[in-house]
């Protein structure tokens, strides 16, 4: 099946329901690619529990029921969804071709809010089925806060800029954090380190792994490994972290629009949604891998809308 479209978004976190509402409301009738087999529709937020952060709900907010809201919001104002993955674009040309799972859309415009994949590691008792979001998570931003973790003992695995952030961050409400990186060089901004180290909450443990997690309804030990000498020993915890980097869903991008090397998408221009292609806008985790929060990736949703709502103005007027 082939459409045709002033507008696609392909992304379902807050991002592109952000851009979809926007866009919705400025008569643009944009189609979004929600996604099936790349993982929930409603990205990130799907596997968050409680959200505390987000402006407007001073009780909180389930991940799942803020992105429900989100989806529906756009639907109310006329974005018509797509329950299907993205395999590939062509941006060689306009109208640009999007080709889906099943269905191939020609479009004037293009909102790319895929976002990003938290990276997690294959440690037992970390999975979906296990303690995952019952004390083992890959956001302290977003979870720290929540009672499980208050006065325990917290581990965040990584020695990247992300562990120290997040290791600072978890002293508030940590009676101890430990950060296991498994060399004995990190790999953290100077700055960052220093101020991890020096507080005095926080110890790093060198060339160390985690090689379980343990519990009953909730984590309460870790077994961590010295990776030097093999030793293992059991600890106390309230709560694992993983601070081991992002890799942002870029792939089917791969040779058609500016990616860092990290695979990020390049903006043409800070500040704004513009890429390196007329008509290709960039919002939210798929190109910002500095704050990576809900409320800035919805920020940047809605501006990529109205960067492309001007920018689709200016074309209407050049045709005429
Ligand atoms: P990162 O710099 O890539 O660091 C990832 C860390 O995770 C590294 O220390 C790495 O260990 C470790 N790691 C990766 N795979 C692992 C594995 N399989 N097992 C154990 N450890 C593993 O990622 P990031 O910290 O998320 O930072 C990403 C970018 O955002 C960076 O450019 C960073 O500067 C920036 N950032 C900036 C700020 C800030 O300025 N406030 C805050 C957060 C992030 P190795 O060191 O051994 O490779």
């Amino acid at each position: 099946m082939e459409k045709r479209r002033r507008l696609v978004i392909i992304g379902s976190g807050p991002a592109g329901f952000t851009a979809a509402i926007y866009a919705a409301r400025a008569n643009l009738a944009p189609l979004l690619f929600e996604g099936f087999y790349s993982g929930p529709a409603g990205g990130q937020l799907m596997t968050t529990t409680d959200i505390e952060n987000f402006p407007g709900f001073r009780d909180g907010i389930s991940g799942p029921k803020l992105m429900e809201e989100m989806r529906q919001q756009a639907v109310r104002f006329g974005a018509e969804l797509l329950i299907e993955d993205v395999d590939s674009v062509d941006l060689s040309i306009r109208p640009f071709k999007v080709i889906g799972r099943s269905t191939t859309v020609m479009t004037d415009a293009l909102i790319i809010a895929t976002g990003a994949t938290a990276n997690r590691l294959d440690i037992p008792g970390t999975h979906d089925n296990e303690f995952w979001n019952k004390g083992v998570s890959a956001c302290a931003v977003c979870d720290g806060a929540a009672p499980i973790f208050r006065n325990k003992e917290l581990y965040v695995i990584g020695g990247g800029d992300s562990a120290m952030e997040e290791g600072m961050f978890l002293t508030k409400y940590a009676s101890r954090v430990y950060i296991v990186h498994r060399r004995d060089e990190l790999r953290a901004s100077k700055i960052m380190a220093q101020r991890a180290m020096s507080n005095p909450k926080i110890e790093i443990l060198w060339s160390s792994a985690i090689s379980s997690v343990e519990g009953g309804h909730v984590v309460e030990s870790v077994i961590l490994k010295n990776l030097k000498t093999g030793e293992e020993s059991k600890r106390a915890a309230g709560g694992l972290f993983f601070a081991i980097g992002h890799t942002p869903n870029t792939a089917f991008l791969k040779g058609q629009l500016h990616l860092r090397e990290t695979g990020y998408v390049r903006l043409k221009e800070e500040g704004t949604t513009l890429t390196n292609i007329e008509g290709v806008f960039a919002a939210g985790d798929v190109f910002d891998f500095r704050y990576r929060q809900a409320v800035t990736a919805a920020g940047s949703g809605c501006m990529a809308a109205l960067d492309c709502e001007h920018w689709l103005s200016l074309q209407d007027t050049h045709s005429q």
